[in-house]
């Protein structure tokens, strides 16, 4: 039997057997793991707050044949921001849903670890939480290779300019001098600041990723553009954040 310390985020938390829960814990070493967390009466309440949904802790953790069981945790932050407040905990529960999906299927890796912590402390403090995880995961999606080539032409590879044509069947920017008559039905026009933005959240590092300023109007061009890009490479639907568009005039009363 091993003992491990590690820090890791809670991605997700449900019950186990009556009495127990299990996690899934996104760890910088080990990538994703699931770790059964024992309910007994003298742990309960050490580690209530350090499994809690979203939390970044501190686990010790016995392993054996690649199972994982909760020796003891402390919570270094519990991000309470997301127990207040409806739109911000769908945006966390979106990022952590498409995080979770690829940390399950990578070697672990430690990019990716560091990219949801940036991303997740930005989401419990930002004024725009949802735009926030979108492109939050957009740049995840760039991490691990599924890159919009953003730079020039995705065929001839000469610069582009306005109007900014981007083909999502073919990953990239079309040049002015490509043949749009097989292509023109589904090519996207980027506004020059969109394309900006969009460049910045695939190339910034982790620390200046979430360091910029957007019109309300760039945000909702790169907002589309983020959930395109990631339905498409992911050939997965991604719900959560539906709920709020439809509700959105709700949520406004
Ligand atoms: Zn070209």
């Amino acid at each position: 039997m091993n003992v491990i310390t590690t820090k890791a985020f809670v991605m997700k938390s449900f019950p186990w057997k009556e009495r127990h829960k299990l996690l899934h814990l996104l760890t910088p070493e080990l990538g994703l793991i699931t770790a059964l967390a024992p309910a007994s009466e003298r742990m309960k309440s050490d580690i209530r707050g350090a499994t809690q949904l979203f939390s970044l802790s501190e686990f010790v953790l016995t392993e054996k044949q690649g199972r994982y069981s909760v020796r003891s945790a402390f919570v270094i932050e519990s991000f309470v921001p997301f127990y207040n407040d409806f739109e911000r905990l769908t945006a966390v529960s979106h990022a952590s849903e498409v995080f979770t999906d690829v940390a399950r299927h990578d070697e672990p890796n430690r990019t990716l670890f560091d990219l949801w912590a940036y991303s997740v402390y930005e989401i419990s403090v930002s004024e725009y939480p949802v735009f926030i995880a979108r492109m939050a995961t957009l740049r995840l999606m760039v991490e691990i290779g599924l890159t919009p080539y953003l730079d020039s032409c995705v065929r001839c590879h000469s610069h582009v300019n306005v109007p900014y044509r981007f083909s999502f069947s073919e990953g990239g920017l079309l040049c002015e001098r490509e043949e749009f008559r097989q292509t023109q039905a589904e090519l996207t026009i980027l506004s020059p600041d969109a394309l900006a933005l969009l460049r910045h959240i695939a190339t910034a590092p982790h620390k200046k990723l979430f360091r910029f300023y957007a019109s309300s109007n760039t945000r909702s061009e790169a907002s589309d553009f983020a959930d395109r890009w990631l339905e498409e490479r992911m050939e997965k639907r991604y719900n959560r954040l539906a709920f709020l568009d439809e509700n959105s005039t709700f949520l406004i009363d």
